[in-house]
């Protein structure tokens, strides 16, 4: 049996984050409803194409998910339960946003089969916070895991961001600290990016915001490897932390390559060696009712060199590395060939080492991770 994950995309926030450019939209409330029906349509004449296939993993993302309304929640959970063939040990993943969650909400998704959820943690210093532009407090925080536990959910992720502005190597190491504290079993730590289009890149540009120094970044970086470590985390990714039995299936699906579709405006699939993406457009998505013939706006099939150097720059980005056994056995072809004089390179350079059955990126592999992974572009 084929296994398949699940992305669904709720794009919607109580107010935007200033160094947000995913696609999701403040004060939109009246679109939930329609939104909502565009969605559960979507999701229900993909399910055609995913006969065959076990669902390994769900995300709903966004946005905020949890802004909707329980009833329109809980009609995207039943679209997909119906008729979608999930497996019994399913991961099911809600991202929330800690100043919204309620009580009543986290029941209600343990009771639709939410077995993981994601919280936006990012900092606990109320300053980065406003900063950030960041609606939550750390007070919501911590009630919001209260609340995941009381519902019994006990697999939480905590987001936090490094190499904000201002930030300093206390605060940084706080924020791990308090976050350890709370008792969740992931933790994402991925250091600021200004994006382009933001307010925060405005203020960048204007000489508002100063950006920390590539050497500070590294050293909060290496800060969260060794307080984690010591916690009984695992760094299983260059950016993703999991205590045993923790880590993401559904992250880990993207960085293997694995297959999966996408639901909702902008949402990205990769799906029988096809990659395509729905229209970012929000009235145009609901107006044609989220009809997979009408709501793509992307597509390509994927060469054998495209899979092939998405294989290596995704795999590396796992700390176990990549395998040269799979490498041969899903591409047919000698790994040697295709990529031995790279890979030696890579090792004499001290960016790559060899493992049992393959190759991992080395400390100073990921400082320049980017470069490593060009040179694996066919
Ligand atoms: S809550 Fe998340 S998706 Fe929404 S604006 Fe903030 S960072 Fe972006």
């Amino acid at each position: 049996m084929n296994e398949l994950s699940l992305y669904v995309h709720i794009p919607f926030c109580a107010r935007k984050c200033r160094y947000c450019d995913f696609v999701s939209f403040a004060d939109k409330n009246e679109c939930f409803e329609p939104y909502t029906k565009a969605l559960v349509s979507e999701i229900g004449r993909k399910s055609l194409w995913a006969k065959g296939y076990t669902i390994k993993s769900i995300f709903i993302g966004g946005g905020t998910p949890v802004i909707l309304k329980r009833k329109q929640l809980a009609d995207i959970f039943f679209a997909i339960s119906k008729d979608y063939d999930m497996a019994e040990d399913c991961e099911i993943t809600v991202e929330a946003n800690p100043g919204i969650l309620d009580r009543q909400m986290a029941r209600q998704l343990k009771s639709m089969g939410v077995n993981r959820l994601s919280l936006g943690v990012q900092a606990w210093q109320k300053d980065l916070l406003e900063l950030l532009g960041r609606i939550h407090t750390v007070y919501d925080v911590k009630s919001a895991v209260e609340m995941a536990h009381d519902a019994d959910i006990e697999n939480i992720n905590a987001d936090l961001i490094f190499a904000i502005p201002g930030q300093k190597m206390k605060d940084w190491e706080e924020s791990i600290l308090k976050t350890i504290d709370l008792g969740v079993k992931h933790i994402s730590a991925y250091s600021l990016i200004f994006e382009e289009g933001t307010p925060f890149m405005e203020a960048l540009k204007n000489g508002e915001l100063k950006p920390v120094s590539d050497k500070d970044d590294r050293r909060m970086y290496y800060l969260a490897d060794e307080i984690l470590s010591d916690a009984g985390f695992i760094k299983y990714e260059i950016s993703n932390y999991g205590k045993p039995g923790f880590c993401s299936r559904h992250n880990i699906n993207y960085w293997k390559c694995g297959d999966y579709l996408g639901f909702g405006l902008a949402a990205h699939s990769y799906f029988e060696g096809r990659r395509f993406s729905n229209t970012k457009n929000l009235a145009d998505y609901v107006k044609k009712d989220g009809n997979p013939n009408l709501i793509e706006d992307y597509s390509e099939v994927l060469s054998k060199k495209v899979k092939m150097s998405e294989f290596m720059f995704m795999g590396l980005r796992m700390m176990e590395g990549i395998k040269i056994q799979e490498f041969q056995e899903r591409f047919g072809e000698d790994f040697d060939e295709i990529y031995g004089n790279t890979a030696k390179d890579f090792v004499e350079k001290k960016l790559l080492e060899r493992t049992k059955d393959g190759f991992r990126l080395t400390r100073r592999g990921i400082d320049v991770s980017n470069v490593v992974f060009e040179g694996f572009l066919l």
